[in-house]
C-alpha cells in the first residue's frame, strides 16, 4: 500500500529532539520528539502563535498531517 505516502505532508523542523513550530518559527520546543517515536494525526497547540497543528510522526520525523 503506498497510499499513506501520498497522505504525508510537508517534512517538519526537528532540532535536538524537539519539534519547531512550523506556522510561527519562534517556538523551538513544541514538542518533545523520541528518535522512535510514530503517531497520526496529533493535535499540537503553540502557545506562540496560538495555533493548533496536526501532525504525523514516523520514526521521529514529524510531517504536517494532512486530514481530507
Ligand atoms: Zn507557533
Amino acid at each position: 500500500m503506498l497510499q499513506s505516502q501520498e497522505v504525508r505532508g510537508k517534512l517538519l523542523t526537528v532540532k535536538d529532539g524537539y519539534l519547531e513550530c512550523p506556522a510561527c518559527h519562534r517556538n523551538r520546543r513544541l514538542k518533545r520528539v523520541a528518535p522512535d517515536e510514530v503517531g497520526e494525526r496529533i493535535l499540537l497547540y503553540c502557545r506562540d502563535c496560538k495555533t493548533e497543528i496536526r501532525i504525523d510522526i514516523v520514526k521521529g520525523e514529524c510531517f504536517e498531517s494532512r486530514g481530507r
